[in-house]
């Protein structure tokens, strides 16, 4: 007897669920995907002209979108890390690759070193109130003179009694104008080697913290980037953030998560970005056919969807090592290249199957290729990347 089920056709259209992902997880990414969508979207266009306002993240923190893998002990939703990287996709939606940075540097890149290596007061004093939105973070590595090179920096904090005092600067601060708080990155010890650094919590009114300068940028335009300089600022030694010395240390774990939420936010973006195009693509018509029935533009989407599902998959089970307590910093940074490889890849083909229109505002798609670009470069460029990489094998 012939079996009924014998013929097997291909489901294209099969909601393709990964399995870090629960039922919770979609429900959640629902809630801030429709958000983002009411609320965010529609200002994407005057945010980059006049960058987003700190009410977005008030707005976020009131939603409990800003803590949501944070202990419910300082306000946040307890959830797990998985439930970041459904933040950092649907904030894609916002269509606003700068106010998608704001916040992940709040929530992803200054506030997880705090939970991590800060104390209790230090966690009630910043982390509860930023997880409200009502206190704004930023992290301060990058100085004129060292960016790759972290241990190169130059900012020094000398203890002076039971106070520190701080001299230097640092540059390219996303939030740098906006933040309440800064984790800064010093030198304590310059005789320690990679021994002699230290983190700390310096508030940004501090006497001596000086915004100097809103620096311009290729894309990101809707956060703010700042030039900070730290003239004989004093802080108590209560603003030591973890161990003294240790803080290069500290500094390099934070980068794994930070690259890690980059990659999806790579991953989201880029697949945004191919779906916006693809429509266009089954709309646009030249010589008595939709372009996307060229094999040539065929083969572009073919070869985009691809390069996307790899770098979504080596991100996703990256994160899933991540949260089960791996430190898989080869894993990461490889994740972090390849996505990031692949949004720019993408964003510029988007932008040639668009053809002149690619190259116009109104159609979005230049501005996630300015917006993505800065992915090979911010957190650790590519070339770090392959260091890295290159590196873990003994070389
Ligand atoms: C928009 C924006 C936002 C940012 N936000 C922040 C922030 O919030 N906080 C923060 O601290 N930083 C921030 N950064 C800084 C960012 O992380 C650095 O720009 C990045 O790490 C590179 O450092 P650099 O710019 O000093 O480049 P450099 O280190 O001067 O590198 C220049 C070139 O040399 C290459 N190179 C350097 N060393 C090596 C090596 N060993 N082997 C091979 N090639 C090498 C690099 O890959 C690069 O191509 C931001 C940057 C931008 C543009």
């Amino acid at each position: 007897m012939a079996a009924t089920a014998d013929v097997l056709k291909p489901d294209f259209g099969t909601q393709r669920k990964h399995f870090i992902f629960t039922e919770e997880h979609d429900r959640l990414r629902e809630s801030i995907g429709r958000f983002v969508e009411k609320e965010l979207q529609p200002h994407s266009e005057e945010w980059e002209e006049t960058t987003f306002p700190d009410s977005v993240l008030h707005r976020m923190g009131e939603l409990g979108f800003l803590g949501l893998s944070v202990d419910e002990r300082y306000g946040g939703q307890g959830g797990d890390y998985y439930c970041n990287l459904v933040l950092a996709e649907e904030i894609t939606k916002s269509n606003s690759g700068g106010l998608a940075m704001g916040v992940a540097v709040h929530t992803d890149m200054a506030m997880p070193p705090i939970l991590k290596f800060g104390t209790e007061e230090q966690k009630q004093e910043w982390v509860v109130p930023a997880v409200a939105g009502r206190k704004i973070l930023c992290l301060g590595i990058t100085e004129p003179d060292a960016g790759s090179d972290v241990a190169g920096i130059k900012t020094r904090a000398v203890r002076d009694g039971d106070e520190w005092v701080i001299n230097g600067s640092k540059t390219y601060i996303t939030n740098g104008h906006r933040a309440d708080v800064i984790v800064l990155v010093t030198k304590t010890d310059p005789d320690a080697g990679y021994d002699g650094f230290t983190l700390f919590l310096v508030p940004m009114d501090a006497p001596g913290v000086i915004r100097e300068k809103r620096l311009q940028k290729l894309g990101m335009h809707a956060s703010d980037t700042a030039l900070l300089a730290f003239q004989d600022v004093r802080v108590p030694d209560s603003a030591v953030l973890g161990q003294v010395g240790k803080g290069f240390y500290h500094i390099m774990w934070e980068l794994q998560g930070e690259r890690l939420i980059g990659a999806a936010g790579c991953v989201a973006g880029a697949q945004r970005c191919f779906e916006r195009t693809l429509q266009y693509a089954q709309e646009r018509t030249a010589f008595g056919r939709k372009i996307g029935n060229f094999q040539v533009i065929r083969h572009k989407f073919a070869e985009m969807a691809t390069k996307i599902e790899s770098a979504r998959q080596m991100t996703y089970v990256t994160a899933w090592r991540f949260n089960n307590g791996e430190y898989p910093v080869r894993e990461i940074s490889m994740a972090k290249l390849h996505a990031a490889r692949v949004a720019v890849e993408v964003a510029d083909e988007c932008i040639q199957i668009h053809g002149g229109a690619g190259y116009m505002k109104e159609y979005g798609v230049e501005r996630v290729w300015r917006d993505m670009r800065l992915n090979r470069i911010g957190a650790g460029t590519d070339e770090i990347m392959l260091d890295v990489i290159g590196r873990s094998y003994g070389l």
